[in-house]
């Protein structure tokens, strides 16, 4: 829960507030269609039903004006709202005090025209204990009815005070940011769902806050000065907004808020946020710090249908499309060239579950040789996206967009799939097969269930890890090697072989590379293409060629394209390649193909001369 959630909402039952207390009831309502009983608050709003011999019972949260029930017993969905003002009387008028009853409701202005006093069953007695989360915020209520006048025992108090503290633990835990105590994803999606359903302004904005830079700073000054500087802009953020409107910590530095009224006023304070974000955090420990910030807005008109979900998505796709400087903090509005953008993962993820109608995902094979000795040495698996009406889609286009919306994952699993398929196809065929190389970005490296399905995958296809190699990015090194290379070291005790790959294209931080074993050093592009008439590029290459030497690593040469080019690697004894020189990335069946052939070829004596390579995979 944010801290702006600690203001005492209005008093439902003043005069002046009758529209309020209306309002109330109907949140209440919304949100008995919206949300399922949380089993485990159940069980202990039962266990304190039954502590002191209540009726009814259940958890109220409250967020700014509204009321959420995420646990209710014995309570039939049309007294719901109307108990909602009993809450609301407690976080305002006992938010200091620990407990607090109304012994007979007839007996009691402030609720005796309450229709749940009024009408039968005629709840009379009332007991609730607010629900003070670890950080001072309040969250809720635990409550209790019945239908009999009373005052609780002092035992049974303690028990319900007891039992309103498992509820903080299982609230915080599901519903809180564990590092701000600010509302989290969850409860976010959750009030914006109720406000864009009964929000009596006309407008929302979206919007999606995404640090830049932060995770250097917690490496710089630590991972609990980094902690206090998200509690601080929390803070921040929650007055920014405002009582009225919703702030949310989505985990680790990224933030979500939602202001409700006209868009006109929104520019204005969108400045207001870049401003409050950099403006500088004192720490405890001293020092001051300095914050910038991606920022993803969607505007969007409550009149019309939306879901909270779609909405945060956008800012959230608004946020990612900002390639930012680290020097100040941007705001980008989520507009027609990002729908499309949403659109395309929208389609990305339906084909990934199967939606033929989305098209399919392919995996294509770029064949890599040692001309030097006529042969094929191995396949770099590279995905592509066969789409109905965009044809066939190169991995430029999706694979930044599945990286960045959590799909990367299941695309690359889905690749690995196809590549143990297709080998136990080829080798079941008795084709010579080779190893294939797979690219699997550093959120794939780095997923707790990859050396799992992994392993799975190689059993269920009878595939030796051998028959893999896995290309790290240098990039992928360098931002979390502490992470990457234990993860890196596992991959090869399974028989995996390592390629770091677009070398030369980093900070090539030789230090950092040494401290993993690899197998394989895969020269970028750039250093390849044109090396026989560059100088420049000459000597680059030929530095690379000395690292790989150092560390006992195969030098393989991506991007050859040209014979000059050719001459000159063969000259300097770099026999292995990847390049359109010798052949693009082909399709499953083409490969078969090229294995046809080479098996073919193998039965002949002499090694196959470069053009003679070349013909024959252009030939099949
Ligand atoms: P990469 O791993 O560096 O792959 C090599 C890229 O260079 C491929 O582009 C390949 O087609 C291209 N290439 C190879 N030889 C030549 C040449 O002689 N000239 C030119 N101009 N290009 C050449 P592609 O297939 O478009 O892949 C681009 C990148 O997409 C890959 O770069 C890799 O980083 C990523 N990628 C591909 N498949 C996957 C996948 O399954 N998972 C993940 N996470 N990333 C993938
Ligand atoms: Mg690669
Ligand atoms: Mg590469």
């Amino acid at each position: 829960m944010d801290n702006s959630a600690q203001a005492a909402p209005q008093r439902s039952d003043q005069p002046d507030a009758v529209g309020e207390r209306h309002r109330l009831a109907e949140v209440a309502r919304y949100a008995i269609t919206l949300d399922q009983s949380d089993p485990k608050l159940d069980l202990i709003t039962t266990l304190a039903i039954q502590a002191v011999g209540a009726e009814i019972g259940g958890v109220s949260i409250v967020h700014q004006s509204q009321i959420w029930l995420p646990s209710r017993i014995g309570v039939d969905a049309r007294h719901v709202p109307r108990a909602g003002s009993f809450c609301t009387w407690v976080v305002g008028a006992a938010s200091e005090a620990d407990f607090f009853e109304v012994e007979d409701a007839r007996a009691d202005p402030r609720f005796s025209a309450n229709p749940l006093v009024l009408h039968a069953p005629h709840y009379l007695h009332y007991a609730a204990v607010p629900l003070h989360g670890a950080r001072g915020y309040l969250l809720g209520t635990l409550w209790v009815m019945g239908t009999q006048a009373r005052r609780l025992a002092a035992q049974q108090v303690l028990m319900l005070q007891g039992m309103a503290g498992l509820v903080v633990d299982s609230l915080e835990l599901r519903y809180c940011s564990d590092v701000t105590g600010m509302a989290n994803r969850t409860v976010f999606l959750h009030h914006l769902q109720l406000g864009l359903q009964q929000s009596a302004q006309p407008q929302v904005l979206v919007g999606f806050v995404d640090l830049m830079g932060f995770r250097r700073l917690n490496d710089v000054f630590g991972r609990e000065s980094g902690n206090e500087l998200l509690r601080l802009l929390g803070h921040r953020l929650g007055e920014w907004a405002g009582a009225h409107n919703l702030v949310a910590h989505l985990g680790a530095d990224k933030f979500a808020f939602a202001l409700f009224g006209e868009h006109a006023g929104h520019v204005a304070r969108l400045d207001g946020l870049k401003q409050l974000i950099s403006e500088p955090f004192t720490l405890a420990q001293g020092g001051a710090q300095v914050l910038h910030a991606r920022i993803g807005v969607n505007y969007h008109d409550i009149a019309v249908p939306g879901s909270a979900a779609a909405l945060l998505d956008a800012a959230d796709t608004a946020a990612s499309a900002i390639n930012g400087s680290y020097l100040r903090s941007t705001v980008k509005e989520y507009g027609v060239e990002l729908l499309a953008r949403s659109q395309m993962v929208f389609e990305l993820q339906a084909a990934l579950d199967g939606d033929v109608r989305h098209g399919a995902l392919a995996v294509h094979y770029q064949p890599q040789l040692n001309y030097g000795e006529g042969r094929l040495i191995g396949m770099e698996a590279l995905v592509r996206w066969q789409h109905p009406q965009r044809g066939l889609v190169l991995p430029q286009h999706f694979i930044g967009l599945a990286e960045n919306t959590g799909k990367i994952y299941q695309l690359d699993l889905a690749v690995l799939r196809q590549v143990c398929q297709d080998l136990r196809g080829w080798r079941d065929a008795g084709l010579p097969v080779v190893p294939v190389s797979l690219n699997f970005s550093r959120r794939t490296l780095l997923h707790p269930q990859v050396l799992g399905d992994l392993k799975l995958l190689l059993r269920r296809f009878g595939i030796d890890g051998h028959m893999l190699e896995l290309e790290v990015t240098e990039s992928q090194l360098l931002d979390t090697l502490e992470l990457v290379a234990p993860r890196v070291a596992a991959f090869r005790a399974l028989g995996l072989r390592i390629a770091v790959d677009d070398f030369g294209t980093g900070y090539s931080n030789l230090d950092a590379i040494s401290s993993f074993p690899f197998d394989r050093l895969k020269v970028d592009r750039q250093f390849v293409n044109g090396v026989a008439g560059s100088e420049r590029v000459a000597g680059l290459f030929k530095l690379i060629q000395g690292i790989a030497e150092l560390f006992k690593a195969e030098l393989l040469c991506e991007g050859l394209e040209h014979e000059a080019d050719l001459a000159w690697l063969a000259a300097r004894g770099a026999h292995c390649v990847q390049g359109w020189y010798f052949s693009k990335a082909r399709t499953a069946d083409s490969i078969v193909r090229v294995l046809g052939c080479m098996r073919q070829r193998c039965a002949a004596a002499a090694p196959l001369t470069p053009p003679q390579l070349r013909q024959l995979l252009d030939n099949c």
